[in-house]
C-alpha cells in the first residue's frame, strides 16, 4: 500500500490566537475557531478567562506609551476572552492573513476582521505577528501543561 509520512517538525509552528471581548460578546468564538480548523490547523490549547489589567498590559507591552494603550488595556480586561494556540505549517503568517489588517475597514474581504468587524478598537481577534511574538505570548497566557501534544487522524490528508 501507499506509505503516507508526516514531517511533524516542519508543521509544528504555533500561533497565539485570541477572541477578544467584543468577539466573545458577539458570539463569534465558533466562527473564529472554525476558520482555523477548516484551514487544517490543529487546536492545541484553549481557555476562557477575564484577563487582569496586568496580563493585558504585558500582552500589549509593545504599545505601552502610545495614545491608545490605556483604552486597549481597559478593553481587553473588560470581559471574557478565548485564548487559543493553533499549530501547523506557517500558522503565524497565514493566521495574520486570515485575520486581516488591524483596521477592519482596510481588511481584505474574506478575512475575519473584514467579515465580522468595522472599528479598529473592536476588531474581535488577536493573532501573533511573528514566531518570536507567538512564543512570548503563548508563554504569557499558557502553562506548558495546558498545551496538548497529539496527532490528528487527518494530518496525512492536510500535509503531503
Ligand atoms: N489599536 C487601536 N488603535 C490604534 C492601533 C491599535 O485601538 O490606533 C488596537 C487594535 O484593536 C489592535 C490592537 O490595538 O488590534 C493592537 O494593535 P496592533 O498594531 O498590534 O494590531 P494587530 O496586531 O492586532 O493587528
Amino acid at each position: 500500500g501507499t506509505t503516507v509520512s508526516f514531517a511533524a517538525s516542519a508543521n509544528s509552528e504555533r500561533s497565539f490566537i485570541m477572541v477578544k471581548p467584543d468577539g466573545v460578546h458577539r458570539g463569534l468564538v465558533g466562527d473564529v475557531i472554525k476558520r482555523f480548523e477548516q484551514r487544517g490547523y490543529k487546536l492545541v490549547g484553549i481557555k476562557v478567562l477575564v484577563p487582569s489589567r496586568e496580563l493585558a498590559s504585558k500582552h500589549y507591552a509593545e504599545h505601552d506609551g502610545k495614545p491608545f494603550f490605556p483604552k486597549l488595556v481597559d478593553f481587553l480586561s473588560s470581559g471574557a476572552v478565548v485564548a487559543c494556540v493553533f499549530e501547523g505549517k506557517d500558522v503565524v503568517k497565514t493566521g495574520r492573513t486570515m485575520i486581516g489588517a488591524t483596521n477592519p475597514l482596510a481588511s481584505a474581504p474574506g478575512t475575519l476582521r473584514a467579515d465580522f468587524a468595522v472599528d479598529m478598537g473592536r476588531n474581535i481577534i488577536h493573532g501573533s505577528d511573528s514566531v518570536e511574538s507567538a512564543m512570548r505570548e503563548i508563554a504569557l497566557w499558557f502553562n506548558a501543561d495546558e498545551l496538548a501534544t497529539y496527532a490528528t487522524a487527518t494530518q496525512a490528508w492536510v500535509y503531503e
